[in-house]
């Protein structure tokens, strides 16, 4: 469970402040699928970088399963991130020399898990993506579905509390849109706790919440 409450986070512009979080409070309940949406500008990826513990808020209080990360230190941070936390990018972020297993095994390198381990979860996770066939390609000889799949991958590797994608079909045709959805929705249905970021209301359909964000406030925040 993720549980944020009064969450504040101010940028320096030189002179200027920023409030790109102002006052958020919300909590994602074990296996929810929820969407952001909002504006850009909205405060949509401050606040995924919060919920990664890719940065840590000005002031507020944010639990993650339970422990208080909010003033965590940056290599606390980092473990509980490798641990906790899988992430899906619009542009996909794979490593382009490595291949199909390379990338999805790469959160893995910093762990204590056996090669055998390793091979045997890539293995089992290109296989539930569909890209069995495509196991030692590289990246560029992939299609765009192809490479966000790779990333759903590497995502899953570390069985993580939560996905976290910040729109994960904004690179992507609508046919291959949806059925990166299906496989989220997949996901979704055998346990897994997603929170999304989409600025598409089909997109943000697949989800069973959305949250509606402007000026760094939340502004509803209901079931679908
Ligand atoms: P969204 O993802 O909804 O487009 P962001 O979270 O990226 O919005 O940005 C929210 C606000 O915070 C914007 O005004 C943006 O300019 C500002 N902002 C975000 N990151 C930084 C940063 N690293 N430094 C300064 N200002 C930032
Ligand atoms: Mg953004």
């Amino acid at each position: 469970m993720l549980k944020i409450s009064q969450i504040k986070k101010h940028f320096q512009n030189g002179e200027e402040t920023v409030t790109a979080l102002d006052d958020v409070s919300l909590t994602i309940r074990e296996n929810e699928f929820v969407a952001i949406m909002g504006s850009s500008g909205s405060g949509k990826s401050t606040l995924m970088n919060v919920l990664g513990c890719l940065d840590t808020p000005t002031s507020g209080q944010y639990l993650l399963n339970n422990q208080d990360v909010a003033t965590l230190s940056d290599s606390a941070l980092s473990r509980i991130r490798n641990e906790h936390i899988g992430f899906i990018f619009q542009t996909f972020h794979l490593l382009p020399k490595l291949s199909v297993v390379g990338n999805v095994q790469l959160p893995l390198r910093y762990s204590n898990v056996s090669v055998d381990e390793a091979d045997r979860r890539a293995s089992e996770l290109i296989e539930r993506v569909g890209l069995s066939h495509r196991k030692h390609h590289k990246p560029f000889e992939m299609s765009g579905g192809q490479r966000q799949r790779v990333a759903i991958a590497r995502a899953l590797i570390n069985q993580p509390s939560v996905i976290l994608a910040d729109e994960p079909t904004g690179n992507l045709d609508s046919k291959t849109s949806i059925e990166i959805m299906s496989l989220l929705t997949e996901l979704h249905q055998a346990g897994q706790t997603i929170v999304m970021v989409t600025h598409e209301d089909d997109i943000a359909s697949f989800a069973q919440r959305v949250i509606r964000m402007k000026d760094g406030k939340v502004l509803t925040n209901h079931e679908a």
